[in-house]
């Protein structure tokens, strides 16, 4: 079956807000804090590149990125996660913060925080754009949260149906096509 494009769930200008209020928390929660910013590909990828810039000069950030595989070409999670691009550097003793596009049932990040913990960071926390809490199957701590959304999938603003639409800049719904 396929789907076309939905409507505007979140418009351009709410996310450049709530990305700039997301920056301000980082910057007030890390101060001058040497970071490792963490992107989880391919999704997250524009969500980071507004976020970096809206942080404070204060805080050095290091960027690296985690490529994972948990969608097929369906809407629906297979709960099988696989780290298909690892991270270049060393995290052992760095204040990390993985920036994700959606937390959906939460089983790709919670397998991400269990790897990445067992090498040992001074911190680590998560960012991601938006939150399906409806469909979590396991308990997350999201510390910076952009936006709540209801069980519904969403495309643009970096995130694909299958390779489509990452480049729009609102968050759409999809529909089935008639
Ligand atoms: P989770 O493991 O939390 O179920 O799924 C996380 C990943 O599934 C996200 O990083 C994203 O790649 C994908 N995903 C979950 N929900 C959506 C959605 O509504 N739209 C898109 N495009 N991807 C989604």
């Amino acid at each position: 079956m396929g789907f076309d494009l939905g409507e505007v769930l979140i418009r351009r200008k709410t996310i450049q807000e709530r990305v700039r209020e997301l920056a301000f928390d980082i910057g007030s929660a890390y101060g001058d804090m040497d970071l490792v910013l963490i992107g989880v590909l391919k999704g997250a990828v524009v969500f980071l590149s507004d976020l970096i810039r809206e942080l404070p000069v204060s805080i050095t950030t290091e960027l690296d990125f985690l490529a994972v595989t948990s969608y097929g070409p369906s809407t629906e999670s297979s709960g099988v996660v696989r780290i298909i691009k690892d991270l270049d550097i060393n995290i052992n003793g760095r204040n990390v913060i993985i920036v994700e596009d959606i937390v959906d049932t939460g089983l790709t990040l919670s397998y991400l925080v269990s790897i990445l913990r067992e090498r040992e960071p001074e911190m680590l926390e998560i960012c991601s754009l938006l939150d399906k809490p409806s469909r979590r199957k396991t308990e997350i701590d999201i510390a910076f949260k952009g936006f709540e959304i209801p069980d519904e999938f969403v495309v643009g603003y970096g995130l694909d149906y299958s390779g489509r639409w990452r480049n729009l800049p609102e968050i759409h719904t999809l529909k089935k096509r008639d």
